[in-house]
């Protein structure tokens, strides 16, 4: 897929000890989209306990996050897309999906469709299926 440029996809490794715990929104989010995801998205729920987030920020400002699982090894480049939707309308549509990384949880990427990526995460009632990403009829 084609990100802009400003939109790194990864970023450098950070320690782990500069880690943070996911919120309760971000574990919501996180939950929501592995149970409705890819066929092997929720194999990856039983790694949300042990998920942190690095503290690695996208350099365009938005709300990109990068996990690592706590005790592993920072995951390495590469996405696996476990679940991909779509959530705001007209200005605001924007993508989101979650990805692994060599079967670790890796992290969650906001792309904005139709103007700059969101500084913000949706809640998973936000969220619709790319067939509902336009209503132009043509996804
Ligand atoms: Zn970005």
């Amino acid at each position: 897929m084609s990100v802009p440029d400003t939109h790194a996809t990864h970023g450098p490794v950070p320690p782990a000890a500069a880690n943070r715990a996911l919120t309760e929104a971000e574990v919501g989010l996180v939950r929501h989209m592995l149970g409705n995801g890819n066929a092997d998205a929720q194999q990856y729920l039983g790694q949300l306990d042990l998920l942190e987030v690095t503290p690695w920020r996208c350099g365009c400002g938005c709300s990109s996050i990068d996990f690592q699982v706590r005790g592993r090894p920072p995951a390495p480049a590469g996405v696996h897309i476990l679940g991909d939707v779509v959530f705001g309308t007209g200005d605001d549509l924007a993508g989101i999906f979650i990805f692994s990384s060599q079967s670790m949880l890796s992290g969650i990427e906001v792309v904005g469709l139709t103007g700059a990526a969101p500084s913000f995460l949706p809640s998973p009632d936000m969220l619709r299926p790319w067939s509902d990403a336009a209503g132009t009829g043509t996804g």
